[in-house]
């Protein structure tokens, strides 16, 4: 029975990763979890599933996570508590938010376990770094649009760069703001951004799917995983979230993958791929007229979209800068330091100080995460 490391279990998508273990007690064993602040919830889930092995942030969470669980269990402190539990079960689902993730991306891709991996952060902001430590694995994406990538792309085609692949086209639900005028985008509250017309998720996707910056990583995040240039990534507004990707080969056929906005589907994908779990999740219902459209994106009005194409293409640390800048900006619109507005224009700003450092090492990487923050806190500031 193939092991499960839970590395941020207490969020949106590390719960829903419960619920499809849960369906599947008898197919996987959990033996690793990690989170961050919601420490009464992680304690709850080793003990229901008796894991043996928790990492958390600080000491002072280890002190109190102790008083929680059983005396047996086994705590694990800070990123190297995080990289070691990544690599000790067969499957490592990497679904903590943001840069924090790096250390369980490379703890997982280091000792050869399966990534399983939602924290697309990682993944953009350390590209090189991954790409080098990969060493040909595959990483089987959680992200809804990359799954259906995944999955319309087969095994085929991975030696030769999918060249008979003409382009991966990722669907955007276009957030609450995609109808929405120009001139109102002015005004947005937290409230509004934080109400997704389609995905119930984490805070900080949430608000990234707003701006569209999101979809921006994404753009990355696929080109990453599939080792498929930027020039055959294009971003189509599918507001309905059942189309979740599609991929164009040569000969002009586009393949799709559709069901219901469920994450919990791709989440199976990524844990018994090649196989398909059974039981399911997110099954269509065509019986219903369904009514799938697609437009342009608006790239005038979201210019988080040009902005990450134009950072993947300056490549090196540009990604990283992007992706921590935008971190700060939405840390900073979520404590009603920032208006919506301003968020991208912070990131702009911090990308205008980046100076093409090259990423050759995993502390190059914590390095430019660490100087993109500091100037974006001062754009912020000012
Ligand atoms: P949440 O904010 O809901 O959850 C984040 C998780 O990470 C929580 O368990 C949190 O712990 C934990 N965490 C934060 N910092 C650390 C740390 N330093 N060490 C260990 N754990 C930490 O986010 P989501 O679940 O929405 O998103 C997770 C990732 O998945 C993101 O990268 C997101 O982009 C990606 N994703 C999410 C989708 C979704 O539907 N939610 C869809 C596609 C991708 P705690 O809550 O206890 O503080
Ligand atoms: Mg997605």
């Amino acid at each position: 029975m193939p092991s499960v490391a839970l590395l941020g279990a207490t969020g949106s998508i590390g719960t829903q990763t419960l619920d499809v273990l849960r369906a599947h007690r008898d197919e996987f064993t959990l033996v690793a979890l990690a989170g961050g602040q919601r420490l009464a919830e992680l304690a709850a889930t080793v003990n229901e599933f008796s894991v043996p092995a928790v990492a958390v942030r600080h000491e002072a969470d280890a002190t109190t996570i102790r008083g929680l669980v059983p005396t047996s269990t086994e705590i694990l402190v800070g990123p190297a508590g995080l990289e070691e539990l990544a690599g000790r079960a067969d499957i490592c689902v990497n679904a903590v938010v943001g840069f924090a993730g790096l250390s369980a991306t490379l703890g997982a891709l280091r000792a050869g376990r399966r990534l399983a991996l939602a924290n697309k952060e990682s993944l953009v902001a350390a590209a090189p770094v991954v790409e080098r430590v990969r060493q040909g694995q595959v990483i089987y994406p959680i992200d809804s649009e990359h799954s259906a990538i995944f999955q319309c792309l087969g095994e085929s085609g991975r030696d030769d760069g999918y060249r008979e692949v003409s382009r991966i086209i990722l669907t955007a639900s276009g957030g609450p703001f995609r109808t929405w005028p120009r001139e109102d985008l002015q005004r947005i509250t937290r409230e509004q951004a934080l109400r997704h017309p389609t995905w119930a998720m984490g805070a900080k996707i949430t608000i990234d799917s707003s701006t569209l910056m999101n979809k921006g990583l994404e753009v990355l995040e696929a080109s990453a995983l599939f080792g498929i240039e930027l020039d055959r990534v294009d971003v189509v507004v599918h507001p309905q979230s059942i189309v979740h990707s599609m991929v164009e080969y040569i000969d002009g056929a586009t393949l799709a993958q559709l069901s219901e906005p469920d994450m919990r589907l791709p989440i199976a994908v990524s844990l018994g791929a090649p196989h398909r779990l059974a039981g399911g999740f997110g099954r269509m219902d065509f019986s219903k007229n369904v009514e799938l459209t697609f437009e342009a994106p608006r790239w005038d009005d979201f210019p988080a979209l040009r902005l990450a194409y134009d950072a993947g293409r300056r490549g090196h640390g540009a990604p990283t800068w992007l992706s921590a800048a935008n971190e700060i900006a939405v840390e900073a619109f979520l404590d009603d330091r920032l208006a919506w507005c301003d968020i991208v224009p912070v990131v702009a700003a911090t990308l205008d100080s980046y100076d093409d450092q090259e990423l050759v090492t995993e502390a190059d990487v914590w390095a430019a995460d660490a100087a993109a923050r500091d100037i974006a806190r001062r754009v912020v500031a000012r």
